[in-house]
């Protein structure tokens, strides 16, 4: 239907994102396909009057599944990519001496300030796709072989907890072979009210897993809903070692905690690397304006646009105290914390599709440029 949230009188209709994805779900001839963000399966289940910030990722997939979508994949798996590829270019860089600070890439407010504000550190901001784009471009790749499609068209549907992510699905380098990688972006918040449009009992659904090939994420790939969480992942990629005392240490390294800038070093082949984590775009400016004044010199800057990162953004439910922010966080923690595979570069998935679709297609469908 069309949503009258706007005009009692129905005289301007607005056709919403969730009215495009209702319509795909009812055509025969498309296969919908959902990705769901790390940071929408804490931000979801308070809502039905479930433990704030606990993960409900099973039942989201299960309500999605319920509501037609033919497959349903988790973006913590291409989260796990963008954790090998800006791992792989961020040595690179170290190695030659160049275009550091590296600049994380993944959320698109941080991208779109610096190209509007700090256009001398175009160049510094990591190649990697976002998660969202890595996903769809590989899903839709995957797609093209006509085996796999059966004659369907896919529509990609992103689930996102970021009104900033509909944005970036439209930019010039979200589209792949002329193609846009990602149809529809909705946001946590339409995703609730999709599940109450449809009626659905969702605080006693029974969890259900994703559908593979690209169900699964590492507990590197959960957390990078969280500020902090992209640079504890790729420390964890760096380290050659899997222990549960060095992934202990790496949390402890300085980079969790919700403060606004942290800044810390780790030792990595004798050197030392320099590391700022910043979470909200005044903290942002605070970082960058001391790069740029010569008052700070990093190896890697991370910043996401929200205060405390994605559990924090514009599409999520609002209204939300101090202690639904924690426990947010807590609830990505624990979701790590459960996962048996701790390093994206162990995540056997991952390792198969770099053998498989991507081998020769890594740049075509995992990088972009910027400048
Ligand atoms: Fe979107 Fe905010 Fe996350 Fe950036 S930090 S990707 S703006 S939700």
């Amino acid at each position: 239907g069309q949503c009258r949230a706007f005009c009692p009188t129905g005289a301007i209709s607005i056709h919403t994102n969730t009215d495009k994805v209702f319509k795909a779900l009812a055509d025969p001839d498309i296969r919908v396909v959902a990705q769901i963000a790390p940071a929408v399966r804490v931000a979801v289940g308070d809502h039905y009057g479930l433990q704030k910030g606990r993960s409900v990722m099973g039942k989201i997939v299960n309500a999605l599944h319920r509501m037609g979508f033919d497959e349903v994949y988790d973006t913590t798996f291409s989260a796990d990519l963008t954790i090998m590829e800006e791992s792989a270019e961020f040595l690179n860089r170290i190695e030659k001496g160049e275009k550091l600070p590296l600049l994380t890439s993944c959320c698109p407010a941080w991208v779109k300030f610096i190209t509007d504000q700090y256009k001398d550190y175009i160049p510094n901001i990591s190649t990697c796709r976002s998660p969202q784009g890595m996903l769809s471009a590989v899903i839709k790749e995957y797609f093209r072989d006509p085996e796999h499609a059966q004659g369907k068209k896919t529509v990609m549907v992103s689930i996102m907890p970021c009104t900033a992510k509909k944005a970036e699905a439209v930019r010039p380098n979200s589209y792949t072979h002329g193609e846009k990688d990602t149809d529809i972006v909705i946001t946590t918040t339409e995703l609730l009210r999709m599940i109450d449009n449809f009626g659905l009992d969702f605080a006693g659904l029974e969890p259900e897993a994703c559908d593979m090939p690209f169900g699964f994420g590492s507990g590197g790939g959960v957390i990078f809903g969280v500020t902090g969480g992209v640079t504890e992942a790729v420390l964890r990629r760096l380290t050659p070692d899997h222990s549960k005392e060095t992934m202990r240490e790496i949390s402890e390294c300085g980079v969790r905690g919700d403060e606004g800038i942290k800044e810390f070093s780790v030792p990595y082949k004798g050197m030392e690397i320099k590391i700022c984590v910043a979470s909200g775009l005044a903290n942002a400016r605070i970082v960058m304006d001391r790069v740029k004044n010569g008052e700070a010199e990093y190896h890697l800057i991370e910043v996401m646009a929200c205060r405390r990162g994605c559990i924090m953004g514009g599409g999520q439910p609002t209204r939300s105290g101090d202690r639904t922010k924690a426990a947010r966080a807590k609830g990505l923690y624990n979701a790590d914390n459960t996962t048996i595979i701790k390093k994206s570069d162990e995540n056997p998935m991952v390792l198969e599709l770099y053998q498989g679709l991507l081998k020769g297609k890594e740049h075509e469908l995992l990088h972009n440029e910027f400048y």
